[in-house]
C-alpha cells in the first residue's frame, strides 16, 4: 500500500448517466470525512456529456431485436479517452456478469491508483467498447441492479475504507470478515445485560488469550456453518490461527 505522502491521493472517477447521484452515500460517515479532507478523491463524469448527436443520444435499440437500450460504444469509449492521465488506472465496468468482488480484489484496488468505473443503464452496454478498452467487469452479487452506481458506490465504499488513515487507529481492516478468509466473530458491547441476555462470560474475563481463543473458535463455527465456500478455500495457515490483538472492550459499569 502506497504511503508516499507526495503521491496523488487514489481517486474514484466514475462514468455515469446520473452524476448526480454522486457523492450520495460516499459524502457521509467515515468515506465523507476522508473525501472531506482530501484522503481520497472522487470524479463523477457525466457519460452524455460525450455524446456528439444534436440529442445527445447515448443508448440504441439492441442489434438483433429484444427489449430495452443498449448503451453505445462510440460514446462510452469517448467518455473513457476524456479522463486524463488515466494510464495505469484498473478500467472497471460494473456488470452482473462480472466476476463477483471480493475483499482480496478490493484490497488490490485499494493499494494501486484508484479506478475508473464505467456504470451502465438500461440493457447495458456495447460489447465491443468492454473489449476495445479492455474493461474488467465487476458484479456486486448475483442480482440485477437497474444501474452501476449503487454497485460503483459499493466498491468504493469498501476501498475507501482501506486507504492509510481513514479508519484511524482501528485494526479493523485487517481483522474482519473475509480479511482472512473467515467470517467475523460475534460483537457485544454494554449494557452487559440486553432483556436477559449476557455477554459471554470470556469476553469479560480480561484474558486476552482466552478472548482470542474464544473469538476464533466462533468465526470458524460461523464460516463452516453459513459460508462452506469460504470454509473449503480458506487458506490453510500455520496452526497458530489469526494474529488478532483483541481490541480493548470495557463492559458493565
Ligand atoms: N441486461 C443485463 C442487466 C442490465 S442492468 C443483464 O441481464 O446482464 C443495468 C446495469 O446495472 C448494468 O449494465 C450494470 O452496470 C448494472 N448492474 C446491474 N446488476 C449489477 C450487479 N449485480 N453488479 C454490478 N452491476 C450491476
Amino acid at each position: 500500500m502506497t504511503s508516499d505522502p507526495s503521491s496523488a491521493p487514489w481517486r474514484a472517477t466514475v462514468l455515469t448517466l446520473f452524476p448526480e447521484m454522486f457523492p450520495g452515500p460516499l459524502g457521509i460517515s467515515l468515506a465523507g470525512k476522508a473525501l472531506a479532507s482530501g484522503l481520497w478523491v472522487l470524479e463523477a463524469r457525466d457519460i452524455r456529456a460525450s455524446a456528439t448527436d444534436k440529442h445527445r443520444s447515448v443508448d440504441d435499440t439492441p442489434a438483433g431485436g429484444g427489449p430495452g437500450m443498449v448503451l453505445r460504444a462510440d460514446v462510452l469509449a469517448a467518455a473513457i479517452d476524456s479522463v486524463e492521465a488515466s494510464e495505469g488506472r484498473p478500467k472497471l465496468v460494473m456488470s452482473p456478469r462480472g466476476r463477483p468482488l471480493t475483499q482480496a480484489r478490493v484490497a488490490e484496488l485499494a493499494a494501486g491508483p484508484g479506478p475508473l468505473i464505467v456504470c451502465g443503464r438500461f440493457e447495458g452496454i456495447d460489447q465491443r467498447v468492454i473489449d476495445a478498452r479492455g474493461l474488467e467487469e465487476v458484479s456486486i452479487g448475483d442480482y440485477v441492479l437497474s444501474g452501476g452506481e449503487i454497485g460503483a458506490m459499493t466498491l468504493i465504499d469498501a476501498c475507501v475504507r482501506l486507504l492509510p488513515g481513514v479508519m484511524g487507529k482501528l485494526a479493523s481492516g485487517t481483522d474482519e470478515s473475509f480479511s482472512d478468509g473467515l467470517l467475523e466473530y460475534p460483537q457485544y458491547t454494554r449494557p452487559q445485560t440486553f432483556e436477559g441476555r449476557q455477554i459471554p462470560d470470556v469476553l469479560i474475563s480480561g484474558d486476552h488469550a482466552k478472548v482470542a481463543k474464544w473469538r476464533l473458535a466462533e468465526a470458524e463455527a460461523l464460516t463452516q456453518e453459513r459460508r462452506p465456500d469460504l470454509w473449503a478455500a480458506r487458506p490453510k495457515a500455520p496452526e497458530s490461527g489469526r494474529k488478532r490483538k483483541p481490541p480493548k472492550i470495557t463492559t458493565g459499569e
